[in-house]
């Protein structure tokens, strides 16, 4: 089952990622999160990155490509993988087409107004990356499951969150139409609680 997950930050692609990636027991690749643990580890890439991110722009096509194919090259892609962040742009989507066909695109809508409250109020724990919301779960200073220290993304912060936005709308939104134009494309409301969009999702890949 090989799905990619689409959907304007904030919409719950992460979250429902990881859901589905339990549910169908194929890995969660999330780019982001493969960028920000390479800052964390002070690697080539993450010094590369790390700028980039922090400004709100978009990795190059070619680094982010070369690394999903190293990524889904591993054997515990061999039943498939959920990708979260990536295709971002058309390219790296033609990149993707060159070496594998998709079996769903999942497309989470939420309101404009809902962008900005739910990425403001999203933190994840420092050591064990458990995410929360402060308008959905009593975050307190420390982590539920592992008593790390609780933060908030370096990048969701309103002059970021300006640029990531402008970028989604130039070279992300365009994805919208390519793969509706494929038939893959499934749009879920993503203006419901995490049990109802995973309902949801869950009927989707069911369905077939
Ligand atoms: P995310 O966690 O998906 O919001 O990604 C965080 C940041 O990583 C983005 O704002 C980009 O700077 C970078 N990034 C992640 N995935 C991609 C991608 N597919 N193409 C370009 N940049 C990416």
């Amino acid at each position: 089952m090989k799905i990619v997950m689409l959907g304007i930050m904030g919409a719950g692609k992460g979250t429902q990622a990881k859901n589905l990636s339990g549910y169908l027991k194929v890995p969660h690749i999330s780019t982001g999160e493969i960028f920000r643990i390479a800052v964390e580890e002070k690697t080539e890439l993450g010094l590369k990155a790390q700028e980039i991110m922090k400004k709100g722009e978009y990795v190059p096509d070619d680094i982010v490509t070369g690394i999903v194919k190293q990524r889904i090259s591993r054997d515990d892609v061999d039943n498939g993988y959920i990708l979260d962040g990536f295709p971002r742009t058309i390219n790296q989507a033609e990149e993707l087409s060159k070496i594998d066909d998709l079996d769903h695109v999942f497309y989470i809508t939420i309101p404009d107004e809902e962008v900005l409250r739910r990425l403001m109020g999203r933190r994840s724990c420092e050591v064990c990356n458990a995410q929360y919301n402060i308008h959905l779960d009593e975050s307190g200073p420390t982590c539920k499951k592992c008593g790390g220290k609780i933060i908030m993304r370096e990048d969701d912060n309103e002059e970021t969150i300006k640029i990531r936005l402008k970028n989604y709308l130039d070279q992300t939104e365009p994805l919208i139409d390519y793969y509706r134009k494929k038939n893959i494309l499934d749009e879920i409301d993503g203006n419901r609680s995490i049990e109802e969009v995973f309902n949801s999702l869950k009927e989707l890949v069911s369905s077939g």
